[in-house]
C-alpha cells in the first residue's frame, strides 16, 4: 500500500484510558467531604466527596487519560496527594497541565468519551453542562466530549452510593 494512503487511513494517532474512584462521605458538620464536583460541576447531594483536591472523579480520569495517551506520567505522579498545594485544588488546573503536555509533545486532542458510575443523584440533568465544561477545558467543539451517566445496578460501594467512579478515554492524534 503507498505510504501516502496509509497515512490517510492510519494517521498517526494515540489513545489514552483514565480511572478513578472517590469515596463520598458525610458532608460538614458531622464528616469531613467536599461538596460534589463532577467535571467541573456541582452535583448537589446530600453526601460529599472525600478527597485531598476537589475530588472531581472525572477531571482526574480526564487527567490520566490526557497523560497517558503521551506515555506520561500518572496524575498521582505530577500532583501528589501528599503535597499541600493541591489540597482543595480545583481539578480544572490538572487538566490545563496534562493539556500543556500533550500540546508540547506535538499532538492534538480529537475527542474524549467518558463514563461516569453513580448510584444517585441522576446524573442526567447535569451531563449538558459537564460535557459543555469538559469541551471547555479542552478546548474542543461540544460535539467532541460525551459523557454518559451509568448506576451500579444498587450493588456493591458503587451501588450502595458510598463511592463515585469515572472512566475516560482520549483520542490524540499529531498536530500540524
Ligand atoms: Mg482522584
Amino acid at each position: 500500500m503507498p505510504e501516502a494512503r496509509q497515512q490517510a487511513l492510519h494517521p498517526d494517532s494515540r489513545v489514552g484510558l483514565g480511572w478513578d474512584l472517590h469515596r463520598l462521605e458525610a458532608l460538614p458538620p458531622t464528616g469531613s467531604a467536599g461538596p460534589l464536583v463532577i467535571g467541573g460541576i456541582h452535583v448537589p447531594h446530600d453526601l460529599g466527596v472525600a478527597g485531598h483536591s476537589d475530588g472531581d472523579v472525572l477531571l482526574h480520569a480526564l487527567t490520566d487519560a490526557l497523560l497517558g495517551a503521551i506515555g506520561g506520567p500518572d496524575i498521582g505522579e505530577v500532583f501528589p496527594d501528599t503535597d499541600p498545594r493541591w489540597a482543595g485544588a480545583d481539578s480544572a488546573a490538572f487538566v490545563a497541565e496534562a493539556l500543556r503536555r500533550v500540546h508540547d509533545a506535538g499532538w492534538r486532542v480529537v475527542n474524549a468519551d467518558a463514563v461516569v458510575v453513580l448510584e444517585r443523584p441522576k446524573l442526567a440533568p447535569h451531563k449538558r453542562a459537564i460535557r459543555e465544561n469538559m469541551a471547555r477545558l479542552l478546548d474542543l467543539p461540544t460535539d467532541r466530549v460525551n459523557v454518559k451517566g451509568k448506576t451500579h445496578e444498587r450493588i456493591g460501594p458503587l451501588g450502595e452510593g458510598r463511592a463515585v467512579e469515572a472512566q475516560v478515554v482520549v483520542l490524540i492524534a499529531r498536530a500540524e
